[in-house]
């Protein structure tokens, strides 16, 4: 497809931007946004960037009754020479058309989706923050929009991309998090939506969610939904556990998401010659790991920390702490690696970082 054409209507009334040393995440929204709309019969058009604002929908849209709905998650630095770089782009915009498949939505061409991304990026390039281990998040989704109660995929949809300048994650470095292993809700099955990045996962994790959060944990670590015993994935993370030199990671079996970091940390150990495994791995195999000393580091990979340590799993009233409660040396040499590429401070072997 030839480049599309992009409106671009500015503000007349710019927003004062937050203070760069206290972002929060999802809190603060950038001067535009991008949106482009589809009809049956017409495909996608009007493309444009406008001033971020509220939209109007009818009260019958089916996003709003039935879920059909995807988004996507990845972020742009600012390197010290000033220039925004994304990560990884064009593996968010393949992993969106797979979640536009599964959920019976059409298709977004990924050159246009990148070049309403470049577009609306140039117009809030002040919006980019400077300060380290700042980032712009950028939130990519799509919406059905017809108003029509009948249980069928939509004939209109609404494409749209928001920017928010998000803070440094850890601010007093890599903190390993406690995890309570979920043994009553899951979060998805085979043949579900769980490799799709659509609404209704996150809403069907919520209660588990709530329900570690009261007894202090930080995440679950979710699994199967068939034999209750492998492993899947940790709150909205992959997970990968280090047993006695080998890095294991639940392959992706249908039920898993496709993470881009899991992806790039999987290639990365890799590159380093570590032994890497993704394969089934249960529960009883982890707790056998720890009772012999072998469960050496396990961390969750995602775009918002990027690495996030566990430092214990609460498992049947047992707590099994990992490396002491600290972070182990591979998760800091991988975050430190991943994170110096995406900021430009570190030489990109991978070719994982666009202008
Ligand atoms: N699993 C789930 C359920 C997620 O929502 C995410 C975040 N997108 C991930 C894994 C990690 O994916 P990524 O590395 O692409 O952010």
């Amino acid at each position: 497809m030839s480049k599309p054409t992009i409106s671009v209507t500015l503000t007349t009334n710019p927003k004062p931007r937050p203070d760069e040393k206290k972002l929060v995440f999802g809190k603060y929204y950038s001067d535009h946004m991008f949106i482009m709309d589809y009809d049956a019969g017409q495909g996608w058009h009007d493309a444009r960037v406008v001033p971020y604002q509220n939209i109007s929908l009818d009260p019958a849209a089916k996003v709003f009754h039935y879920g059909q709905t995807i988004f996507e998650g990845l972020k742009a630095y600012r390197t010290k020479d000033n220039r925004i770089v994304l990560f990884r782009p064009d593996q968010n915009w393949e992993r969106l058309n797979k979640s536009n498949d599964r959920l019976s939505i059409p298709a977004v061409d990924p050159e246009v989706a990148m070049e309403a991304l470049r577009t609306l990026i140039k117009v809030d390039h002040e919006w980019v923050p400077s300060e380290p281990g700042t980032s712009l998040y950028i939130r990519p989704f799509v919406i059905a929009t017809e108003p029509q109660l009948g249980v069928a995929p939509s004939t209109k949809y609404m494409f749209m991309i928001l920017l928010c300048p998000v803070g440094a994650y850890y601010a007093e470095g890599l903190n390993p998090v406690p995890i309570h292993v979920e043994s009553e809700y899951v979060r998805a099955v085979k043949g579900g939506v769980g490799n799709a990045k659509t609404g209704g996962n996150y809403a069907a994790s919520l209660k588990a969610q709530e329900g570690a959060s009261e007894q202090g944990y930080s995440q679950v670590l979710w699994l199967d939904g068939v034999h209750r015993k492998y492993i899947e994935e940790v709150g909205s993370m992959n997970v990968f556990f280090k047993v006695n030199g080998t890095v294991i990671t639940p392959a992706l079996n249908g039920s898993i998401l496709d993470g881009i970091t899991r992806k790039s940390v999987l290639q990365l150990l890799r590159s380093w010659d570590v032994p890497v495994e993704e394969r089934q791995i249960s529960i009883d195999e982890l707790v056998e790991a720890h009772r012999n000393g072998t469960l050496e580091e396990a961390f969750g990979t995602g775009t918002a920390a990027v690495i996030s340590p566990v430092g214990a799993l609460h498992y049947n009233n047992e707590k099994l702490v990992i490396n002491n409660n600290k972070t182990g040396d591979l998760s800091s040499r991988v975050y430190d690696t991943i994170t110096g590429i995406q900021s430009a401070v570190l030489p990109d072997p991978f070719g994982w970082v666009l202008e």
